[in-house]
């Protein structure tokens, strides 16, 4: 790697000289004519793959095409919970590889990532969700994945504010996950970023995909807004605007766009020490290292392509945080902020070549991209340096929609607004 090593030496160095000896975590590279891979989209998904393209594939001649700036987008947005707590066959393993590599991610990048293993807390509110959550346990544990289910005198050691006689939504226990827990987003763009970039890989900012160019049905590169850049392949990686782009090359998606808002409240002494989500609505928390509790809700339910949302799913959150602590009714709420939802009509997500040669696509992430993110650059890493799908993802084909083989994790169907 061409950059320096971060370490508790070059920190005290750094220290001792005013920190005047920092360089930037990444270059602002002009882009080349052309490249052996272009990735559109500079979120946690695009800088991932770039990553591991060059650190597992050797692949070097990469570059990260971002309209924005790197973290602007879903990644630095996000609730920051990471689990890999799945019920399906085609999903348990690829949210299980993504755990591993998170429990080695600050090593490999050699980066803070402020990954902190606290655990996750789903708690069931009747009879018949307590067998679902059992099952869904018993399916993670055949998979090798740790899961407990929890009694309610267990659980109100852990999470004693809970109001467990509420009398609409009881507390009867909890399915927990203790390997599951948070990671700070932006570390995760600005570490990937980082280590992408000392083994070459060109990440270029404030440079928009307008079109692509396709000749007898294979990709010759992207048309940006700073000129043309040739690729003899491309992925994309554009989260909540996949379809937008994926329109350009002339391709229709089973993805539909949603906001989706997160909350953080005013810091406020240790209060919660683990994630803990609702099962008779959509709400979940944890605390941040500062003291703000960072929580979030359910998509605003109509499609945009803004990052904002709208004030009913604020009410609808906050009323899922009072049914089930009722303690955080006199915290102030400090922000909040909105991001575009790739919601694919499965809930499952999407690593795949596409119809136009050298064109591939990883999409489709819906509430659960963020946790994805190691395993997905690594899955989309294989399959650009390959052109064969990882074995942990092989189930994520863009032709299941019309083959119907679905992965229907959630059991809702194919509505977004359900998931
Ligand atoms: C409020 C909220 C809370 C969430 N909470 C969680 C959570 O707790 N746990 C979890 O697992 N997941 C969560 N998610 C989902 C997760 O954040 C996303 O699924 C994931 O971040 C998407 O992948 P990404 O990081 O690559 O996306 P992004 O960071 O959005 O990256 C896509 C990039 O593509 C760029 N782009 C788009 N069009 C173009 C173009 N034409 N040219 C160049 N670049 C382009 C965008 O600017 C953007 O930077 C949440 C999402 C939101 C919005």
């Amino acid at each position: 790697m061409s950059t320096d090593r971060y370490s508790i030496f070059s920190v005290l160095r750094e220290a001792l000289r005013g920190h005047t000896g920092w360089k930037p975590a990444w270059r602002e590279p002009e882009p080349k004519a052309e490249y052996d891979i272009v990735i559109v989209g500079g979120g946690g998904h695009g800088l991932a793959t770039a990553h591991y393209l060059a650190r597992v594939h050797g692949i070097t001649n990469v570059a990260v095409v971002e309209k924005g700036w790197i973290g602007g987008g879903n990644v630095g947005r996000n609730t920051t919970i990471v689990r890999s707590n799945y019920l399906l066959p085609g999903n348990t393993p690829f949210y299980e590889h993504s755990m591993k590599l998170w429990e080695e991610l600050e090593q490999d990048l050699n980066y803070n990532a402020m990954v902190s293993q606290r655990g996750v807390v789903n708690l069931f509110h009747s009879d018949g969700q307590r067998d679902a959550y059992a099952r869904r346990g018993n399916a993670m544990r055949l998979h090798g994945v740790d899961a407990e289910l929890l009694d309610v005198p267990e659980l109100k050691r852990i999470l004693p504010m809970l109001d467990f006689d509420n009398a609409r939504f009881p507390i009867k226990g909890a399915l927990r996950q203790r390997r599951g827990g948070t990671v700070r987003h932006d570390a995760v763009a600005w570490g990937y970023a980082r280590a992408a970039d000392g083994r070459g890989v060109d990440i270029i900012q404030n440079c928009e995909v307008t079109g692509f160019r396709i000749e007898a049905g294979r990709i010759l590169g992207v048309e940006t807004t700073r000129g043309f850049i040739g690729a003899k392949k491309v992925g994309l990686a554009c989260a909540g605007n996949s379809s937008r782009v994926a329109a350009m090359a002339g391709l229709r998606l089973p993805i539909e766009s949603h906001a989706l808002q997160a909350f953080v409240s005013e810091g406020i002494k240790p209060f919660i020490d683990t994630v803990c989500t609702f099962g008779a609505g959509h709400f979940y928390i944890s605390q941040s290292d500062k003291g703000g509790l960072v929580f979030g809700g359910d998509i605003d339910g109509y499609n945009s392509y803004a990052q904002r949302g709208n004030l009913p799913t604020i009410e609808d959150v906050a009323e899922g945080g009072m049914a089930l602590m009722p303690a955080i009714g006199r915290v102030k709420l400090l922000r909040h902020w909105g991001g575009i939802m790739d919601m694919s009509m499965d809930g499952s997500p999407i690593i795949d070549r596409t119809p136009v040669a050298g064109l591939y696509l990883n999409a489709g992430w819906c509430y659960g991209g963020f946790k994805a993110t190691p395993a997905s650059g690594w899955c989309f890493a294989h399959l650009l340096a390959t052109d064969a799908p990882h074995e942990v993802a092989a189930a994520y084909r863009l032709d299941r929609f019309a083959t119907g083989r679905l992965i229907d994790e959630k059991g809702v169907g194919a509505q977004p607004n359900l998931h």
